[in-house]
């Protein structure tokens, strides 16, 4: 028999970290290798912050802390969702997990009965699916359509919703896309959920503070605050606060739902690295000054890539609205031949042909649900954007 669980073998290692994994490899043999694939800042966790966390190891703050985070902490993040977004939580309503990826883990496991569905927009994060499989659920694939700007439409998530329906899940700014809801779209979601009041909605907003051209966020719990009751608000630290590796995700939601997530917690991972706990209090409560130059910095790095990309021959870009990421199509490649014979027969060869002849390492769109596109993660210097991109239209131009 298998020595893989039947629950693991419905789930596919990560797209993304194959590909930024391929790259390094490359690199290793000596090619020279543009890595757009991750999705983290490049910048650097801000002074304060690292700080704060020096300062915790050195009053000797190592020790257990709550399973799901220090009082501390929830007092950081229950006066976060006051001032950023109008939401009043208690901190009996706060869970946090090493990570934005384990506070939506612990809430599937805690929920997810077998056969039980969770709705998944495309193009999706790549670990949603895997994750609600992981836990025995089933996730429910539906589409957002570039000409809808990648969003889900509210005759869309009405035509999803069976009694089996669990969750949907919303991301915004969304990765891979980088598109953003407004208030009037969430608005409109809002009232297909309000004749289900069987549906939970899950809100990854993780990228809420990397937004452009002065969008105004806001998050669904905010615009409908009669879901109050059955959303759960997921947000963390990791790419607002350039804190990628010292695995501080959070959420408030309802206490029911609260607490059945601290008894996951409970038994799997304790609680989260306590001096990480201390800087993420420091990112939440100290200054947020560098917050608008950074969105600057990744603005003008968005404009960059999108005029670029649009640019070369083939390749049609839109104008997403936040988080670091761009969602061009390839559609008019499809069909064509490299100088070295390979035929674009999707979108998987035409990044991996990228990346063979080119050394740039792209995402392909089928690992986010939908196809023919590529997901770029332009959280890189604007100099070696410009160059990845010249070659990516150095690429498209050799296509015949
Ligand atoms: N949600 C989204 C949409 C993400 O893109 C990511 C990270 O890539 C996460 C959650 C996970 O964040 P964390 O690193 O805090 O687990």
């Amino acid at each position: 028999s298998s020595l893989q669980s039947s629950a693991l073998a419905r789930v596919k290692p990560s797209a993304t970290l194959a590909v930024t994994a391929r790259a390094r490899e490359l690199k290793r043999e000596g090619r020279d290798v543009i890595g757009l694939g991750a999705g983290e800042p490049d910048f650097d966790t801000p002074e304060n912050i690292k700080q704060a966390a020096i300062d915790a190891i050195s009053r000797g703050e190592t020790k257990y802390t709550d399973a799901d985070g220090m009082p501390e902490l929830k007092a950081a993040i229950s006066a976060k969702f006051a001032r950023e977004n109008g939401l009043k939580y208690e901190t009996n309503q706060i869970h946090v997990a090493p990570g934005g990826k384990p506070v939506i883990y612990n809430a599937f496991l805690a929920t997810l009965n077998p056969g039980d569905e969770v709705i998944v927009p495309a193009p999706y994060w790549v670990s949603y699916p895997d994750m609600v499989l992981l836990a025995g659920g089933e996730p429910v694939m539906v589409v957002g359509a570039e000409a809808d700007g990648f969003k889900l439409r509210p005759e869309v998530l009405e035509a999803a919703i069976t009694p089996k329906t669990r969750w949907i899940i919303l991301n915004s700014p969304s990765n891979p896309t980088g598109a953003a809801y407004t208030a009037a779209e969430l608005e409109a979601l809002a009232a297909v959920l309000r004749k289900h009041p069987h549906v939970w909605v899950l809100t990854d907003d993780m990228y809420e503070h990397l937004v452009y051209d002065g969008f105004e966020y806001t998050t669904i719990a905010q615009v409908a605050p009669d879901l109050y009751d059955r959303t759960l608000t997921v947000n963390g630290v990791s790419k607002a606060y350039a804190m990628t590796g010292w695995r501080i995700g959070y959420a408030g939601g309802p206490k029911p739902l609260i607490d059945l997530m601290r008894k996951v917690a409970s038994q799997t991972t304790s609680n989260p690295t306590s001096v990480s706990q201390w800087a993420a209090v420091e990112a939440l409560n100290g200054t947020q000054e560098f917050l608008a130059s950074r969105a600057e910095a990744f603005k003008a790095r968005r404009d960059l890539v999108v005029k670029m990309l649009n640019e070369a021959e083939g390749i049609t870009c839109a104008t997403p609205e936040g988080a670091f990421y761009v969602y061009p199509s390839c559609a008019d490649l499809i069909g064509k031949t490299t100088p070295s014979g390979v035929v674009i027969e999707n979108d998987e060869v035409f990044t991996t042909e990228l990346l063979n002849d080119q050394g740039v390492a792209v995402v392909q769109g089928s690992a986010f649900g939908l196809s023919p596109y590529f997901r770029i993660s332009y959280a890189t210097s604007d100099a070696v954007l410009a160059e990845a991109c010249t070659r990516i239209q150095k690429f498209c131009a050799s296509l015949k």
